[in-house]
């Protein structure tokens, strides 16, 4: 799950990690109200949606004075931000983050996620701050420095250490910097969080060492231990495919391609999206119906497949174990009688009752090809693609 900046800050502010004054505003009166109660001479005015590079797109705007910030709050509310993360539909901004303007000295980058490869969280620090560190990653990445955490122990204070040195920060500073991160381990860590960046982090003219920008994304499967973080979830900024998904317990991702998928369980899911893959088609989804999947979890499952106007073909591939196939199989029929569905489907389906499920299928009016293994199938969905 993924929430606003103001929502990660309010959760730094519980770790004691060190945030502008800020204050979150539906309207332009309430961010008028928001930059009074702040006070100071220098505001300034963020957009908050689910995607960063606000900057560069006209999201983060600098305030002289009150009537400027409610002008500038004004003009960004309802606007739709274009950023390289929201892709060129953009994003209606509805919420903004009023804060305290901050003296900048220096920008920097720091970042705390799961390593998968090694099983373990790193933190990384860099001091090409502000800008896109996925470019810094692959142009330059010896400008990125790691430390990696062992789970038992957590961040070590001469970890910590030696990141603010990498940041090339000494006295105050150093301290401040020291402090900063082993507050934000422990943010991330006891929030469950599977990424928490600051970028930049700035230190100021002071010398304090405060985060600009916040990004924290939750496991989700860890959600259940953090009523408070799961009422952050903003709908809105949700893909609304997923949420209709989710109503009905249906483990659904939407991807970039055009074939859409329904499949169960999810190794199979993952190795079906894999074989489109290498038969040079992209799967448009991930959808795992479950092991115990019922007629209409199936037909909630086929309907939320073909609303995504991207899908151009359909390849079902189900392995009945404690599903039958045959339930399946009318869940999809059940489908189709309130949907008009015209676009090729492909079907593989094996095990128990699968021929059952054939005869239904046959019988239902649907324009569909049978797959008689898995290569097949998708040798079958990416070639009706071409043609
Ligand atoms: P992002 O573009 O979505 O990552 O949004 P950020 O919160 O990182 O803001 C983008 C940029 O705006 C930062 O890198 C800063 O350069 C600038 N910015 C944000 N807040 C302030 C501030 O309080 N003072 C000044 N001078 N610049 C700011
Ligand atoms: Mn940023």
């Amino acid at each position: 799950m993924k929430i606003h900046e103001y929502q990660a800050k309010e959760i730094l502010r519980k770790f004691n990690v060190a945030i502008p004054k800020g204050k979150v505003a539906f309207s332009a009166d309430e961010a008028l109200h928001a930059a009074e109660e702040i006070g100071g001479e220098l505001w300034v005015v963020k957009a908050q949606i689910h995607a960063g590079g606000r900057g560069k797109g006209g999201g983060v705007k600098v305030a002289g004075s009150l009537e400027e910030v409610k002008s500038l709050a004004a003009q960004m509310l309802g606007m739709t931000l274009v950023t390289h993360q929201t892709g060129p539909e953009g994003r209606v901004v509805k919420r903004l983050l009023i804060e305290q303007g901050v003296n900048i000295e220096k920008e920097f980058y720091v970042g705390i996620t799961l390593d998968r490869a090694i099983s373990k969280n790193v933190v990384m620090v860099s001091t090409q701050g502000g800008v896109e560190i996925e470019k810094i990653a692959a142009e330059s990445p010896e400008k990125i420095i790691k430390e990696t955490i062992e789970p038992e122990l957590g961040l070590q204070p001469f970890q910590a250490k030696k990141l603010a040195f990498a940041l090339g920060l000494n006295g105050i500073q150093h301290k401040n910097a020291v402090k900063f991160l082993m507050g934000l381990y422990n943010a991330y860590s006891e929030s469950d969080c599977s990424l928490a960046e600051i970028n930049p982090l700035v230190i100021t003219k002071e010398g304090n060492v405060i985060a600009l920008d916040a990004k924290m994304n939750f496991d989700d499967n860890a959600l259940f231990r953090h009523p408070d973080i799961e009422r952050y979830r903003d709908l809105y900024e949700e893909d609304p495919l997923e949420i209709e998904a989710s109503k009905y317990n249906l483990n659904y991702i939407k991807l970039d391609g055009n074939v859409g998928c329904m499949v169960n369980g999810a190794g199979l899911a993952m190795a079906t999206m894999d074989i489109i893959k290498l038969a040079g088609g992209e799967p448009a989804n991930f959808l795992d119906v479950g092991g115990g999947a019922s007629k209409e979890t199936v037909a909630n499952g086929f309907k939320i497949i073909l609303s995504d106007p991207n899908v151009k073909a359909i390849l079902i591939n189900i392995f009945g174990g404690i599903v039958r196939c045959d339930r399946v199989a009318q869940g999809v029929i059940d489908a189709t009688s309130k949907i008009k569905v015209n676009i090729p489907v492909v079907v593989r389906l094996e095990g128990t009752n699968a021929e059952e499920a054939g005869v239904l299928l046959k019988g239902s009016g649907l324009n569909f090809q049978v797959a008689s293994s898995l290569k097949d199938a998708a040798v079958k969905v990416t070639a009706v693609l071409r043609t």
